[in-house]
């Protein structure tokens, strides 16, 4: 098969390092485009003599002009509540003014393109677990609003492409993904409480630990995307682990998983904090044949793992 020119951007996130990882070992020419705002080289380093890779120091919110490129996966955004409420203006040009510099190069390649849309399209959700077809109850003026709406507007541009410029388009909405290459200060609670355990520091529970996540290993996640550019869905398609569990249950595991004499300490749950989220998948089983497989014991000791040695 002819080897391919896959572009993508956040490529030297956490997410986009392992999607670049697996686009490289399936042979294919990777162009990662990140303005490294909470990626880091380190995430890339590996790849730095493959000459497969090429990394573009480049923000999306200015065009990017480039030939060949056959297809596009849109991760550049920042993904933790601390980084992308850190500047929320920025983080909505990179939804909107940055979504549309990359439609507009995957339109002028005749790229296939796919965006990395979220569970927070879904808000505080009233419906349980989410189906694609819910619309969703985001809080249109919050601090979160910056991330939600402006991933809700990512998705109808997308769709806007497809219907006025017939552009092969994905999405997908991604829930709470957790692996090796996350950022050790991103806040994330998978990381937070993995490092407060290791450190045998106090577990640091937002509100009463009741809330609900669902937490998806890495690798599952990395082989939805794959499947979903190579399907003919357009989406949205929800790619998650629908195992839910409350910050109180992952305290308990992680402290442990890792051994450790930490103790959970309770503090004020942050504005418009999501109650509970869980995917519905059985449109990701049907159309793309995916599930994920990996537990959630394995994923944590794998992570647990990273971050013991990094
Ligand atoms: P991350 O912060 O590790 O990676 C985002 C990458 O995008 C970073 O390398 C960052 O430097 C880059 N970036 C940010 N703004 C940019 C810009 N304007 N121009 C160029 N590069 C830019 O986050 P992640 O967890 O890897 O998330 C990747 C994508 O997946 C994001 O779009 C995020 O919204 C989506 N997502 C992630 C999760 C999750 O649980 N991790 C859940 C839902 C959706
Ligand atoms: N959380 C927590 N302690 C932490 C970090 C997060 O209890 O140290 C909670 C947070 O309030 C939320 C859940 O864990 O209810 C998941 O938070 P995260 O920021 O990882 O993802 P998101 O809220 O975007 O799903």
């Amino acid at each position: 098969m002819k080897k391919k020119t896959i572009l993508v951007s956040g490529g030297a996130g956490f997410i986009g390092s392992h999607l670049c990882e697996r686009l490289l070992n399936e042979n294919n020419k990777v162009i990662c485009l990140d303005n490294l705002f909470t990626g880091s080289l380190k995430n890339i380093e590996v790849f730095k003599n493959d000459n497969n890779f090429e990394f573009v120091n480049h923000d999306i919110t200015k065009p990017y002009y480039r030939d060949c490129i056959d297809e596009i996966y849109n991760l550049a955004c920042p993904a933790s509540p601390i980084h992308y409420q850190s500047n929320p203006i920025k983080t909505v040009k990179t939804c909107t003014i940055g979504v549309i510099n990359m439609l507009g190069l995957a339109k002028k390649n005749n790229a296939k393109i796919l965006q990395a849309s979220t569970s927070e399209v879904y808000g505080d959700p009233e419906i349980h677990p989410q189906k694609e077809d819910y619309n969703g109850n985001v809080n249109p003026h919050g601090y979160r609003s910056c991330y939600d709406e402006g991933k809700r507007c990512a998705e109808t541009l997308f769709m806007d492409y497809k219907r006025e410029h017939s552009l092969n388009i994905k999405i997908v909405r991604i829930f709470n993904t957790y692996g090796p290459n996350m950022t050790k200060n991103d806040g994330r609670v998978v990381s937070n409480f993995i490092l407060q355990a290791l450190n045998n520091d106090n577990i640091t529970i937002y509100g009463d630990g009741s809330q609900t996540r669902s937490f998806q290993f890495i690798d599952d996640l990395v082989e939805g995307l794959i499947k979903m550019m190579k399907s003919d869905s357009v989406g949205p398609i929800n790619l998650g682990n629908p195992i839910e569990l409350s910050m109180k249950d992952l305290a308990n595991k992680v402290i442990k998983l890792t051994n450790s004499s930490s103790d959970i300490i309770y503090k004020e749950l942050p504005e418009d904090d999501p109650k509970r989220r869980r995917p519905d998948i059985s449109l990701a089983k049907s159309t793309l044949d995916w599930k994920p497989i990996v537990d959630l014991e394995t994923g944590l000791q794998e992570t647990i793992n990273y971050f013991t040695q990094s």
